[in-house]
């Protein structure tokens, strides 16, 4: 048996893929007279197999996705890429291969230096269509993460955040990687989907090959290769047992959120993709608490355009039905890239050009999602929500701009919400340590502990080797906790939380304690959550509350919050 770091709870078994980064090496040969023939036809068998392959998952996609796959057939059918990579093999006579890559090459770079931002994004498409193309004519085996074969256990170095969004979920029954963290988005994302994951599992990528079975204990990080009988019988016991608590929790689903003393919270959903709304419905979900709308960025091979966007934002308003949907403005930055988004590193990703400050500079972009939004607006409760606000004139600068689309929108006018709320995510220590002067301007708060814990005590948040110290109960994260919540309440606006730690049925006796209003997590926390919330007096969260706000040590509060939930 292996061991690893579990971050997703659950018992899986499956059948591994291995997904490894291919090292390329495209030769670049000269060929005789006699052998153009050959190349050009295996050029154009490998540009009919992309193409057809193409073809074929436009039938089954609509909106962002098929609009990417329509560019992604027209590039593949192009007549001037075509032409330039026949001409290296006719008249320069070289194989295929070195063809492909110096034709769709010098074809991107005509795009690249285009001024126009979306034109000079369609070189990434031509690059990644040059990528398909060459691992067809080098036989390369190439995963389709949207696409698998039932009960699969994915096993890979790193799982970007990109890559799990693409995953098709009902057919993943476990996830293993080297490295990652519990609180990365990849991490939070197999959550969501109760998909068991385990990582910090050194070298698995060459332990395990193709095929292989595969039975993960999620909760305890054991990886049990090709199992016998028994350590079968030992996790269908556990297996078993997660059952029983799910068929527990299932009772929640008929309940309103209230404690046993009658104070009432909303119990919201964080949802990544539009998959995840079926999820949140089917747990009951009150409302949307977060839609991190920077996945629907992430999923797709190219900037997602105003139209494409606003059928998503309108999908999810109406699937709600009328409950409010809390849509944040993209996030991207951290662990989220965009790889069509060509942005400098940072030194500091995470102190770096990010969320509101990226998009404050990059107003086309910013605004296209603004109009969107507001005009899905006219078809549901939707909301909108600024991430990584530090100060009160980013909050300024960002409603000048949602005013300045609904001006636009007006003059055509095209319908949305006049009344539509604008709240921000409390994230960063100077926003909580502000939070009376910023609830003045805008109509509610979400804290995101997320990054609120690792701004706080200075932790990345991914970062395994320091994560003893990224912790919650840490007396200055609910301190500053603490002063959001009161900071809302002073100018009688709701403070919610869609970080992690609202999900926490350890942490949430305080959250109920400082009065929180809106509780926020991933739709697989939602029942527990309920039971939780319902099993609690407010009188007796406040009291510990007022205790552990007394205390200095987080291995204290913790401590002190067992003994309470034993209790
Ligand atoms: C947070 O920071 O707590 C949060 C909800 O946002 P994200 O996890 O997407 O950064
Ligand atoms: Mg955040």
């Amino acid at each position: 048996m292996l061991k690893g770091k579990g971050v997703s709870s659950g018992i899986g078994l499956g059948n591994v893929v291995v997904l490894k980064k291919v090292e390329r090496n495209v030769d670049k040969k000269t060929i005789e007279n006699e052998q153009i023939e050959h190349e050009l036809e295996r050029l154009h068998m490998a540009l009919n197999e992309v193409a057809g392959e193409t073809e074929a998952q436009l039938k089954n996609i609509s909106g962002t996705e098929a609009d990417i796959m329509q560019a992604y057939l027209m590039i593949v059918q192009d007549p001037t890429l075509i032409t330039e990579t026949e001409n290296i093999i006719k008249n320069d006579k070289y194989n295929v291969e070195y063809a492909v890559e110096v034709g769709f090459n010098n074809v991107a770079q005509i795009f690249q230096n285009m001024d126009d931002e979306y034109m000079a994004s369609r070189a990434r498409d031509i690059i990644d269509i040059k990528n398909r193309v060459l691992a067809k004519l080098l036989n390369e085996k190439n995963v389709d993460l949207s696409n698998l074969k039932p009960n699969t256990i994915i096993v890979a170095t790193e799982l970007t955040t990109s890559e799990t969004a693409k995953l098709d979920f009902k057919n993943v029954s476990g996830i293993i990687t080297e490295i990652g963290g519990e609180n990365s988005h990849t991490s939070i994302m197999a959550r969501t989907h109760s998909i068991p994951a385990i990582t910090k599992v050194d070298n698995i990528t060459n332990i395990l090959k193709d095929g292989e079975t595969v039975a993960i204990n999620g909760i305890l990080g054991e990886i049990y290769i090709n199992p016998t009988p028994e350590e079968k019988q030992k996790l269908l016991a556990i297996q078993n047992e997660l059952n029983v608590e799910k068929l527990e929790l299932e009772k929640y689903k008929n309940e309103k959120t209230v404690t046993k003393d009658g104070t009432k919270v909303h119990l919201y959903s964080n949802i990544g993709i539009l998959k995840d709304v079926e999820l949140a419905i089917k747990n009951t979900a009150e409302g949307i608490g977060l839609f991190r709308s920077e996945f629907l960025y992430m999923d797709s091979d190219t900037m997602p355009t105003e139209e494409s966007q606003f059928e998503v934002y309108k999908s999810v308003a109406e699937k709600m039905n009328g409950k409010e949907v809390i849509i944040r403005t993209l996030d991207i930055g951290g662990d989220k890239e965009l790889k069509y988004l060509k942005l400098e590193k940072d030194a500091n990703p995470f102190l770096g050009y990010r969320a509101i400050r990226l998009c404050l500079d990059n107003l086309p972009l910013f605004k296209t999602q603004l109009r969107a939004i507001l005009r899905a607006s006219a078809f549901g409760k939707i909301e909108i929500m600024f991430p990584m606000i530090s100060s009160i004139d980013e909050l300024r600068d960002a409603k000048k701009v949602l005013e300045d689309c609904k001006k636009e929108l007006d003059g055509e006018n095209i319908e949305y919400d006049k009344n539509i709320k604008v709240g921000i995510m409390i994230e960063i220590p100077s926003a909580a340590l502000i939070a009376d002067k910023l609830a003045k301007e805008c109509a509610f708060f979400s804290i995101g502990t997320n990054d609120l814990i690792q701004y706080t005590v200075a932790v990345e948040r991914g970062n395994e080797k320091i994560s003893k110290l990224y912790t919650k109960f840490h007396p200055a994260v609910i301190k500053l906790i603490k002063m959001a919540i009161d900071g809302a309440h002073s100018a009688n606006i709701i403070c919610g939380m869609c970080g992690e730690a609202a999900g926490d049925p350890l942490f949430i006796p305080i959250l109920i304690g400082l009065g929180l209003d809106e509780f926020s997590m991933n739709s697989n926390s939602l029942l527990k959550a309920r039971m939780t919330i319902n099993n609690l007096e407010k009188e007796k969260c406040e009291k510990i509350t007022e205790e552990v706000l007394k205390m200095s040590s987080a291995v204290e509060v913790e401590e002190r919050l067992k003994e309470f939930k034993a209790n």
